[in-house]
């Protein structure tokens, strides 16, 4: 059940209160390997759940538009303290409501419509904000797309130079969400100062990383560095924006009053317990822990046969290319969720197959590493992948079954913040 118990939800409204038991326990017996998702401490959700969701606050510290604010100021505070200490950045910004709008307030804030704007195309791995064209950031500026190189997989910085010094973009994204090695932040920001571009760093994925030293960090290279705060940083669903002084009050504009009205207060005391929580030993183990298991993984992959885009990974995140294996990445995908084993389908760079039927699969280790699972479970982990794929092939449900029941075995020896077996406490 629930912990705590949601007794007055259950009463008020059982029909929510049992769909989230329902998710509460499906969320404990799932090997969750979205590698976007994660599992939030007690003391988050108990943040985000709090009374402060009862509170306009549009503004900022010091300068708001609505009473009352003499415990909503030193939380947001707190939240920007933090943030600025954990990732040693001058100005932090914490309002945006997630990563989408975050993004969407730099380009408001250093771009204007029509001008050009450079990411990563999104079928190589970068995000519907960095100007993919079913995107406002695609619809109302002017995409210029990098790829990965078809061999290797890897950013090709040849291609992105000559890029930028024909289109002259005013922003350029690094970063994406389905990029398993680490991201050269000196390179692109080479680039950019040669162009005169802003260069914004997206770390959604792997800000976890950063803030406990597996990953390097883009401070002194990028000049906006956005988040989300609900990934491998592990708090809130939400996102900040981080710069430099000089670039400080261009940023807090876009987000307020450019794009937001009042800031979610419930999640800006959340994402303060997680950067808390971020500082702490035991997250700079959690997040280097994090590599060593999809390290791991990778490994026991390969040896099992697959395919992995780039050969392997230097984070948490593995793309596997399921071309040789005879199935494409939707059909896979669902099978190895009655598995047990939740992953999503994705494209992999070239990919021949259309984008809602492709041939990939994406998965990462950020909820099972915080559950406490270890490199040592890396290979059977890798095992049942293999049986669940093998058995999507054949249609074969008693092996699915199978590996269901051997994952809840497993997990029921690792609990999760927010749901007990037991029923107690
Ligand atoms: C997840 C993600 C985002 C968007 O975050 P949402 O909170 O889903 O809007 C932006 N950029 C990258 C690279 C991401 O991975």
């Amino acid at each position: 059940m629930h912990v705590p118990p949601i007794t007055h939800l259950t009463a008020a409204d059982p029909q929510v209160a049992n769909l989230i038991e329902a998710e509460a326990h499906r969320q404990h017996d799932k090997l969750r390997m979205i590698p976007s998702e994660n599992y939030v401490s007690a003391a988050v959700l108990e943040a985000t759940g709090s009374v402060l969701t009862n509170k306009y606050s549009e503004g900022y510290v010091g300068r708001r538009y609505y009473e009352g604010q003499q415990f909503i100021d030193p939380i947001e505070t707190l939240a920007i303290d933090r943030a600025r200490a954990l990732f040693g950045v001058e100005h932090v910004n914490v309002q945006p409501y997630s990563g989408s709008p975050a993004n969407l307030a730099v380009y408001l804030a250093f771009a204007q419509p029509g001008d050009p704007v450079m990411g990563m195309a999104l079928p190589m791995g970068g995000h519907l904000t960095h100007g993919w064209s079913v995107s406002a950031t695609g619809r109302w500026f002017r995409p210029v797309r990098y790829t990965v190189d078809r061999r290797t997989g890897l950013v090709d910085f040849d291609e992105v130079r000559d890029l930028a010094r024909a289109e002259r973009p005013k922003l350029i994204f690094c970063g994406g969400t389905a990029v398993p090695r680490t991201i050269n932040f000196a390179a692109f920001a080479q680039i950019a100062q040669e162009v005169d571009a802003v260069l914004v760093a997206d770390i959604a994925h792997i800000a976890g990383l950063v803030a406990g030293g597996a990953h390097p960090s883009p401070v002194g290279h990028a000049d906006v560095i956005t988040t989300t705060t609900h990934k491998t940083l592990r708090g809130p669903r939400g996102a900040m924006i981080m710069t430099s002084a000089g670039r400080a009050t261009e940023v807090d504009k876009a987000v307020f009053p450019g794009l937001q009205g009042g800031p979610h207060n419930h999640t800006t005391a959340g994402i303060a317990v997680a950067l808390n929580e971020a500082t702490q030993p035991a997250f700079r183990r959690y997040a280097h822990q994090v590599v060593t298991n999809a390290k791991a993984l990778a490994d026991a992959l390969t040896e099992r046969g697959f395919d992995l885009v780039t050969g392997g990974t230097d984070n948490h995140l593995i793309l596997i290319d399921l071309t040789t294996k005879g199935i494409a990445g939707k059909p896979a995908a669902k099978v190895l969720d009655l598995g047990g084993i939740e992953l999503n389908y994705n494209t992999v760079p070239y990919d021949p197959r259309k984008p809602f039927d492709p041939s990939g699969l994406r998965l990462g280790t950020p909820a099972l590493t915080t559950r406490g699972l270890t490199e040592e479970h890396m290979p059977q982990v890798a095992e049942w992948i293999d049986r669940l794929v093998v058995a999507a092939v054949k249609d074969d449900q008693e092996a699915v079954a199978a590996v269901a029941g051997e994952v809840r075995d497993l997990l029921s020896a690792y609990p999760i913040p927010g749901y007990s077996a037991s029923g107690a406490g």
